[in-house]
């Protein structure tokens, strides 16, 4: 393995993941939904598969009619228009536009700013790309209703002369954090002025709570031409192992993001695509039950876990809870993690892994709630037996 891979090691969610299927353990580490998506949108599938739609290399940028159904819902949403044929790119996952975008815009050398903690492949794929990866730190307060908070003034501060992109990540994997409008200004009015790219991992977007809002970072002014936002079927739709994810930009990024899509996957998988074309176009009665539902799980595993003794970070945003178990007389989310599945039989994710600055993650720990509710009930019934 190459100097740029080693510090990464083995991806935690597949440690975890194998972890909680070897101790027969409630696995809430991984993020995935125990519950597929819609019917109708798996008969899309089959329907694409059985009249041989997709099945064989699909165009390069996406079929058009899921590069259409793209644009429509970033029009619909959030009044943002793209042209379908040259705004738009279909990616094997969000995975896979966050590596094509990093390797297609980040020059060896480059500084890129991302906020700590962050969803493990942004290191790596900054990494890769050979840039360097310049954390800011979101802080716990207490006294906003116990959420992290990005500091703008720490923001400024990271830039510099050599700072090439800011990828930024609302709402936010794994804190919950939903960026405020007055923040997304700030960082805006930021970019313009250094003159930075932005890459803007949304594909949370149609999960958030209460009063928080989703704002489009591309709808700021001055931001369109140089925002890359990415989406994801996989969160919208929960179907986390179909990995149909997109791309909106303007045409200069979007081709740059394609020339290196083309050498690692070449396409996506087709008739997943038909089948996500058909479910962005589902009517808004879909995305609300989604979020409904999703609200109501994490109220109740919130509460469970406030029950059980941890500090709960409740989240505006994503389908995660991020906790500080020191509490419970802990201090080491790695050590808590790797023997809560003998302890209780359950499995989560230690934030540390979200950090270059390991000790400023250490006591928080992430649960994921995008399970059925009897799971959440028995998984909080057994943390109930470490206090
Ligand atoms: N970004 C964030 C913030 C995530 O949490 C995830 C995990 N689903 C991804 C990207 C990857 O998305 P996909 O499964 O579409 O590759
Ligand atoms: N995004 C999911 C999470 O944060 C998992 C993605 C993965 O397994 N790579 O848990």
């Amino acid at each position: 393995l190459n100097r740029r891979l080693t510090e990464f090691g083995t991806t935690i969610f597949a440690e975890m993941s194998a972890l909680a299927l070897s101790t027969g353990s409630i696995n809430l580490g991984q993020g995935f939904p125990d519950t597929d998506g819609p019917e109708e949108v798996r008969e899309a599938a089959v329907r694409a598969l059985r009249e041989g739609r997709g099945n064989q290399y699909p165009p390069g940028p996406g079929i058009p009619e899921l590069r259409t159904a793209v644009a429509a819902h970033q029009e619909r949403r959030y009044g943002l228009s793209y042209d379908p044929d040259t705004e738009v790119l279909v990616t094997a996952g969000a995975t896979e536009a966050i590596a094509a975008a990093l390797l297609a815009l980040v020059e060896p050398g480059d500084e890129v700013i991302a906020f700590e903690p962050y969803y493990d492949s942004y290191a790596a794929c900054i990494a890769m790309a050979g840039g360097t990866r310049v954390p800011v730190t979101l802080r716990p307060h207490a006294e906003e209703g116990a959420s992290f908070r990005l500091d703008l003034d720490e923001l400024r501060a990271a830039v510099t002369d050599r700072t090439r992109l800011l990828l930024i990540n609302t709402p936010h994997n794994p804190t919950g954090t939903v960026l405020t409008r007055a923040e997304l200004t700030a960082i805006a009015e930021l970019a313009v002025e250094r003159d930075l790219l932005v890459v803007t991992d949304e594909v949370y977007e149609h999960l958030v709570f209460d009063d928080a809002e989703h704002v489009p970072l591309a709808t700021f002014p001055g931001m369109r031409e140089r925002t890359v936002t990415i989406g994801s079927s996989g969160k919208t739709f929960s179907f986390t192992g179909w990995k149909v994810g997109w791309v909106t930009s303007a045409p200069g990024l979007v081709t740059a993001v394609r020339s290196a899509k083309q050498y690692l996957t070449y396409v996506a998988s087709g008739p997943f695509q038909y089948a996500v074309a058909e479910a962005l176009a589902l009517p808004e009665s879909y995305f609300t039950a989604f979020r409904d539902d999703m609200l109501a799980k994490r109220d109740l595993l919130a509460a469970g876990l406030a029950e059980a003794g941890f500090t709960v970070f409740k989240p505006a945003g994503t389908y995660f809870i991020t906790t500080d178990i020191r509490p419970l007389g802990e201090s080491d989310g790695f050590a808590f993690c790797r023997a809560l599945p003998e302890r209780a039989g359950v499995v989560a994710i230690p934030n540390a892994v979200f950090y270059d600055h390991r000790e400023a993650g250490a006591p928080f720990v992430r649960f994921a709630f995008c399970k059925q509710r009897a799971v959440l009930q028995e998984a909080v019934q057994r943390l109930k037996t470490l206090a």
